[in-house]
């Protein structure tokens, strides 16, 4: 059991940082837990393998601490982290069985044979390698080796934790799915603290538990999928996160009251005047975004999307674009229609910050 803390860790590349933009993963703080899958979920660039890094060893950070349970492992190797990790691109011995591969991370460590022997089979069951294990490694598909990769990463039950940098590349668009949903599968059968590096977020939330949003080095917000959807933390993690993301405009909030270009609208709770010069926006997702024939804030339709499970609309709402959802059966007027807003999904942001309003 292993509990990881990052304590103020924060890292820039270059020696003498002058200020915040020279940092590749600005301060953080954060208790990983024992059994539980995160994602660090971003765009490119946006530090999450400086992250992984940091936890694997791979990079000492130029700041903070990092615990292993209460052990200070901040300038351990990776070796003396006792953590697997999972690349990118396979990782195995081409000359070897597939057998032999997943048994290697075991055999290095002094385990009976015996032992060795039941971890590879129930290992290979999972990922469905069993009637590959006698194959060299050599003969195997791109998709195969890394499944390989995966299980020498996993085969261990005695590692800190399993870091997987982007796992999912090398694999066939079409099996990518299965793997994701075989790899959740794993992770509870082997109660493991998995890491788990991508910039997919169909794949960050299908796979973890907790998903790290990060934008510009920062970490944004960490939450399980459903809270990452009904209180995204920052305007970044509602625009990222959905497809389409969240529909965010400049508003006036007073009380229980927003205002949008002289069109007022009610909140479910109140809220304080913001200061001069803060940002006020307000934030819904298209889901709880309806269009309507009147009866609402006025919009213009731009196009319908028939999805088939639900129709959207791009509208327009003065020299704002939002999404909004059609409800079936909806009969609309050419061009001009309304949009309403479900006041309590409906959410306040000063400075790309979430806002708790009084109920
Ligand atoms: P990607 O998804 O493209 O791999 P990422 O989110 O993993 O991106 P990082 O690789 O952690 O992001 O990079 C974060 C920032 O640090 C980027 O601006 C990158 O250019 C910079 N960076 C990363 N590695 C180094 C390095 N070894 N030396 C200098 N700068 C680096």
């Amino acid at each position: 059991m292993t509990r990881i803390t990052l304590d103020g860790v924060a890292h820039s590349y270059g020696a003498r940082p002058r200020d915040e933009r020279d940092y590749a993963l600005k301060p953080l703080s954060h208790v990983w837990r024992h059994g539980l899958a995160y994602a660090l979920l971003g765009p490119s660039g946006c530090g999450k393998t400086t992250l992984l890094n940091i936890i694997s060893g791979l990079v000492v950070p130029s700041q903070g601490r990092l615990l292993f349970d209460d052990r200070d492992v901040t300038r351990l190797s990776t070796e003396r982290r006792n953590i697997a990790q999972v690349f990118q691109f396979p990782v195995i011995y081409d000359t070897m069985t597939v057998a032999e591969n997943l048994a290697f991370p075991l055999k290095n460590r002094g385990i009976d044979k015996a032992a060795i022997g039941r971890r590879v089979a129930e290992i290979a069951e999972m990922l469905d390698l069993t009637r590959d294990l006698a194959r060299r490694a050599r003969g195997l598909s791109a998709d195969v080796k890394q499944k390989v990769s995966l299980g020498r990463g996993l085969v261990r039950a005695d590692v800190s934790a399993v870091l997987f940098d982007e796992p999912l590349t090398v694999i066939d668009p079409g099996l990518k799915w299965e793997l994701r949903s075989k790899l959740k599968a794993v992770h509870r059968a082997l109660d493991l603290l998995m890491i788990y590096v991508t910039h997919d977020q169909v794949e960050a939330l299908t796979f973890a538990d907790e998903v790290v949003v990060m934008n510009d080095g920062q970490v944004l917000q960490i939450g399980t999928p459903a809270e990452l959807f009904e209180r995204p933390a920052h305007t970044f993690v509602g625009y990222f996160i959905g497809s389409p993301g969240m529909n965010l405009l400049p508003a006036r909030v007073a009380g229980r009251e927003a205002e949008i270009d002289g069109h007022r609208f009610p909140l479910a709770a109140s809220y304080p005047t913001a200061a001069p010069g803060q940002r006020v926006q307000i934030g819904v997702r298209p889901d709880h975004t309806t269009l309507r024939a009147s009866g609402g804030l006025p919009v213009q339709v731009r196009r319908v999307e028939d999805l088939g499970r639900r129709q959207l609309a791009r509208v327009t709402l003065g020299a704002h674009e939002l999404v909004a959802t059609v409800p079936p059966g909806t009969t609309l007027a050419a061009g001009a229609a309304a949009v309403h807003f479900d006041p309590a999904r409906t959410h306040v942001y000063v400075d790309d910050r979430l806002v708790e309003g009084t109920p």
